[in-house]
């Protein structure tokens, strides 16, 4: 049974069609609002250790700043130079807990940081944070096996960095130092991955669904008002206790309480910009982390045949729904990997920007810190402090620190008399795979080539086999099941060359996993979304696909498909790029 399946069964008697939450009825040990990884994992926690949870997002699982990362599970080396050792080594103590665990969808990478004699931090000492980085993360190769071994950094000579990376700065070139970490290839997929692994074990998940106020008794939180956002209808689901995991939008959501407390967030945002190779086409497969002479820091990943770059880091007053990504996000970053390119290398342009992203990072508030330089570390506010009982938040903290931060949660949680007698059973997600997952700490290799030769029926190319697996994992299994009875959902769903998806998937994402919108669809379930403009033909095909089994008639699908090409179409507007 899928996980979507899982979770209907609890709540929604008539799949797919009229969502009937009546379901939510029934009382939780725990009700999370927020569907980003943080309250994922918190999800997948508490339903592990057996509490009945349920989780609310107002959009879909993931579609906040989770969806809008660099891409990496990473230590966060850069935080070394504020002397934040504890986030880094927590850090790096997760970054080995999710390559084990997922090792489908967190794959290492080499990473180039070019030093010159201009460097600020010098050479020397940017060697020096690259040592104490590895030594931080002295236990990275616990039961590794060798592939996802994280090899010792080392000094690389300005010669090699000039083969390595054509395209670099080379005036005053002293040499690089490299190091390894690990890409979220992913970040949809993998919290997809969490999402399931939390239904698996009980929790209910519903997406589209905002809470818009707290049930109380006198001081006592018992429970969350929402509403569906797609018809409208509003509910009360009951809750011993209530988990604040929304991210930027953590402060907003108690604002109905009208209380004093104490969440204090600076709000920071983030832009990457997806373009054309930097350098051209395959000019290397290593991450480059560069800091040109302005001092801004600039990370430019090979993602998917682009360049994946980023990111702004620009504290601001606005809520997070009004923030846009504006030209001068995108200017600021041309100019800042610019600075980093050898004389020789034709300047990034805005043609070159295929697409943008924008996430919003929820920091605490460190006196006389920027945005820039405030602490990645994660809060966890119980506010029974404040006189709300039953009724925690989660500020803070990275994608990587997730799991940390909801095991964490869960401590506070059951030490708390707020679940009184509730039923728990052991679990440890520091070794339990992730849904989907082939094994723990096992190499990805031998799993790809076997999903390559396996049922040589199915009318599928070894590239798409492969995407396929790494997106679903052992649940590409399904895909190729409904392959073998439909042979035409083995159709491509674009036919645009570095765009794998195929038409099984759009249906999965809706029986499956969840997907209630054509955005839930392209941006989050496919990875079509992710890779620039979808053009209308597509958003047409997945429509197609997609609208009966949501139950739209024709009508319907087309005001879908057309309200979803103009709401990709005016998110463009706002950073100036309407032609491609
Ligand atoms: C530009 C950028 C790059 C980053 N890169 C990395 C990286 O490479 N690696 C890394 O480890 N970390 C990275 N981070 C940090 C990381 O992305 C965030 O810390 C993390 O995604 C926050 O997750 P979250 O679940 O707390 O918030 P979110 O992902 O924003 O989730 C909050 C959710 O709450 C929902 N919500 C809001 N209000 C309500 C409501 N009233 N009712 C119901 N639901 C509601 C929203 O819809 C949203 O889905 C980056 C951050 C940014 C901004």
């Amino acid at each position: 049974m899928s996980w979507f399946e899982a979770r209907h069964e609890v709540v929604v008697e008539e799949v797919n069609l009229d969502r009937d939450l009546s379901g939510v009825a029934q009382p939780f040990d725990v009700a999370i609002i927020g569907g980003g990884i943080t309250g994922i994992q918190v999800a997948r926690e508490a339903a592990g250790r057996g509490l009945r949870t349920v989780l609310i997002d107002k959009d879909d699982f993931g579609a906040g700043t989770s969806s809008a990362t660099s891409k990496l599970i990473h230590g966060g080396i850069r935080y070394l130079e504020q002397a934040q050792f504890g986030v880094v080594r927590e850090s790096l103590r997760e970054r080995r807990i999710l390559s084990l665990g997922a090792p489908h969808l967190v794959e290492q990478r080499r990473f180039i940081m070019p030093g010159w004699r201009w460097s600020r931090p010098s050479t020397a000492l940017l060697g020096a944070g690259v040592g104490l980085y590895s030594l931080l993360g002295f236990d990275s190769n616990r039961n590794a096996p060798p592939s996802l071994c994280i090899p010792m950094p080392r000094w690389m000579s300005a010669r090699s960095v000039r083969a390595a990376i054509p395209w670099l700065y080379d005036d005053g070139l002293q040499g690089a130092w490299v190091y390894h970490d690990t890409m979220n290839v992913f970040p949809e997929r993998l919290l997809l991955a969490y999402a399931a692994s939390a239904a698996a074990d009980g929790a209910v998940l519903l997406n589209h669904v905002e809470a818009t106020g707290f049930m109380m008794q006198g001081d006592t939180v018992h429970g969350v008002e929402v509403v569906d956002r797609l018809d409208g209808q509003r509910y009360r689901i009951s809750a011993s206790a209530v988990v604040n995991a929304a991210g930027p939008w953590a402060d907003l959501v108690v604002s109905s309480l009208q209380a004093e407390l104490g969440l204090s967030m600076v709000r920071s945002k983030g832009v990457h910009l997806l373009t054309t190779p930097v350098g051209g086409a395959a000019s290397t497969t290593d991450t480059v982390f560069a800091r040109g002479r302005s001092g801004r820091h600039v990370i430019v990943s090979p993602w998917q045949g682009h360049s994946f770059i980023g990111p702004t880091d620009t504290e601001v007053a606005e809520e997070p729904d009004d923030l846009r990504v504006q030209s001068s996000d995108v200017e600021l970053l041309l100019d800042t990997v610019n600075e980093t390119l050898g004389s020789g290398v034709a300047p990034m342009v805005l043609d070159d920007v295929v697409d943008t992203t924008l996430g919003v990072r929820p920091l605490m508030v460190d006196e006389g810190k920027s945005s820039y330089t405030a602490s990645r570390r994660h809060e966890i506010y119980d506010h029974a402090t404040a006189g709300v009982k039953n009724l925690w938040s989660i500020g803070g903290g990275k994608w990587t620190t997730g799991r940390a931060t909801a095991v964490q949660m869960l401590d506070l949680l059951v030490a708390s008399p707020a679940l009184g007698a509730a039923t728990l059973r052991r679990f440890d997600s520091r070794r339990t795979a992730v849904f989907g997952a082939f094994g723990w700490a096992e190499d990805a290799a031998p799993f790809f080539s076997e999903v390559i030769s396996a049922r040589p029926e199915i009318p599928l190319s070894a590239e798409t086999r492969v995407h396929l697996a790494r997106l679903y994992g052992t649940d590409s299994a399904r895909i190729m099941d409904l392959i073998a009875t439909d042979p035409s959902l083995a159709a491509p769903i674009s036919q645009r060359p570095g765009r794998l998806d195929i038409a099984a998937q759009a249906v999965v994402a809706v029986t499956d996993e969840g997907a209630r919108t054509l955005s839930d669809v392209l941006d989050r379930r496919l990875v079509i979304g992710t890779l620039g403009p979808v053009e209308l033909g597509e958003i047409e095909r997945v429509g197609a696909l997609v609208g009966p089994l949501l139950g739209w008639d024709t009508d319907r699908i087309d005001a879908e498909v057309g309200s979803e090409h103009q709401r990709r179409m005016q998110r463009r507007i706002s950073w100036g790029a309407l032609s491609r």
